[in-house]
């Protein structure tokens, strides 16, 4: 069983700074975080063990300090929470602040502003709760509900395939031919990384391991990515979830992370696949060897 990590994978900088940020203000300050900073188990752990609490909103907060996640949030909501007398620290990926200034900049210019990602997502409430109006949409069939304006600013959630998100503006403009379209691509770059490298690890692979958050969102793209060119996808959140069934001596096995999961957890997952290598490795000599013919020379 061979093993090859995709090119681009795992955290990408906009978490790791955020998690940064939260373990040095912890030192020195009790913090809570407002909402998951980050949508993996293991991390939420850590932050916990070292006293590190979790509040969905700012009203179950029970430290002066709050710290807005990666994902941000709106200027609304910011204000809101200042308006409790909390102490308001912000770990913004810059990356979702140049997407802020894209929408608001397109709704300012008179664009009906059309953010393709899924509704409910943190990152999305914050680029849409200061608009007057806009849409979301994640698939064909909500921009088949979307009604004709003049003038639609299109731009996506950061953590979007942008495959998807290209097919989803032309779709657009073909439903509305006599409207003017406006692309902003804001899909970040190390999602745009990690998409890229998926494709081409599963065109190599037999077996593709992603390892991932139950809720990470970009977890879940990696998983459908990969699905289209590889038949055998697995999703796990640490090594502990793999199985031995999954993996036969002569798969080529590739690995690929969300951006929400960290290194050790890819480590350990590498780990087993190399471990359970090595043992179908000695199991397939044990078993050449006992089959083999014995010669007697005379
Ligand atoms: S996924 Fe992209 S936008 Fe989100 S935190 Fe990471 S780098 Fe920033």
């Amino acid at each position: 069983m061979k093993i090859i990590r995709a090119e681009h994978l795992g955290m990408c900088f906009g978490v790791m700074d955020a998690i940064a940020l939260a373990l040095e203000t912890a030192k020195h300050e009790p913090l809570t975080i407002l909402g998951d900073l980050v949508h993996n188990e293991t991390v939420l752990a850590e932050l916990r063990a070292r006293d590190i609490r979790i509040a969905q909103q700012p009203g179950n907060a029970d430290t002066r300090t709050v710290m807005i996640t990666a994902h941000g949030a709106s200027e609304r909501r910011l204000a809101e929470t200042r308006e409790r007398g909390l102490n308001v620290l912000e770990a913004t990926c810059p990356l979702v602040r140049v997407a802020h200034r894209a929408v608001a900049k397109l709704a300012r210019e008179g664009f009906h502003p059309v953010i393709i990602g899924k509704r409910d997502h943190v990152e999305v409430r914050g680029m849409t709760e200061d608009l007057a109006e806009f849409d979301v949409v994640l698939d064909e069939r909500d921009v088949v509900n979307l009604r004709e304006r003049s003038r639609f600013g299109v731009m996506a959630q950061t953590t979007q395939p942008i495959e998807k998100v290209r097919r989803l503006v032309q779709l657009i403009r073909e439903r509305f031919p006599k409207s003017e379209v406006r692309f902003v691509d804001t899909v970040c770059q190390p999602t745009k990384q990690r998409q890229h490298a998926a494709v081409e690890l599963a065109h190599k692979c037999d077996v593709v391991v992603v390892i991932g958050g139950a809720h990470s969102n970009n977890t879940h793209e990696l998983v459908k990515t990969c699905s289209q060119f590889c038949a055998r996808v697995h999703h796990v959140q640490i090594a502990a979830d793999l199985r031995m069934e999954w993996f036969h001596a002569d798969d080529i096995v590739g690995i690929t992370a969300g951006t929400s999961t960290p290194d050790t957890v890819i480590g350990e997952g590498e780990l087993w696949l190399r471990d359970f290598a090595a043992r179908l490795a000695v199991q397939t000599i044990q078993t050449k060897e006992t089959h083999e013919p014995v010669f007697h020379v005379s």
